[in-house]
């Protein structure tokens, strides 16, 4: 059977908008229990690659490992959203396991195409 975890909050998307609301959120209320889904392995401050084109940084330095960025009291899922059921308040994660929650926030950014 498809396991299915709750939580108060789920996160999809832990750029900029996805840590900022859940750190936001925690500050406010420490006790909720928020998932973010996010299946990278590194965090990119974007602002930061206008400086890279200037020559005034270098690349690395635009660069953290996710695990640091994360709210240690938030859970972190590693990994992507797939589909979403909001008359279920659930969505469904790559690899076909099951997220319900309360209230849901959806941050994945956008792909440069
Ligand atoms: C060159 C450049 C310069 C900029 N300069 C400024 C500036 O000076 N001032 C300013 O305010 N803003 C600036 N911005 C804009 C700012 O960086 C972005 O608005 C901000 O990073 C967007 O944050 P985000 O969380 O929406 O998206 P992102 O930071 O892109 O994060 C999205 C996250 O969602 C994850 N994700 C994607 N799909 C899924 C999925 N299916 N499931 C789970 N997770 C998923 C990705 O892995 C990623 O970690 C700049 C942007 C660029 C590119």
């Amino acid at each position: 059977m498809t396991r299915s975890l709750s939580h108060d909050v789920v996160i999809v998307g832990g750029g900029a908008a996805g840590i900022a609301t859940a750190a936001s959120m925690l500050k406010r209320r420490p006790s909720l229990d928020i998932a973010i889904v996010e299946p990278a392995e590194y965090h990119y401050y974007q602002p930061g690659w206008t400086m890279v084109g200037a020559g005034v940084f270098e690349a690395p330095v635009t660069q953290r490992p996710m695990a640091s960025v994360m709210p240690k009291q938030a859970r972190w899922i590693r990994q992507a959203a797939a589909t979403f059921q909001p008359e279920q308040n659930r969505l469904t994660l790559a690899d076909g396991s099951m997220l319900d929650y309360k209230l849901l926030i959806v941050a994945p950014g956008i792909r440069l195409a």
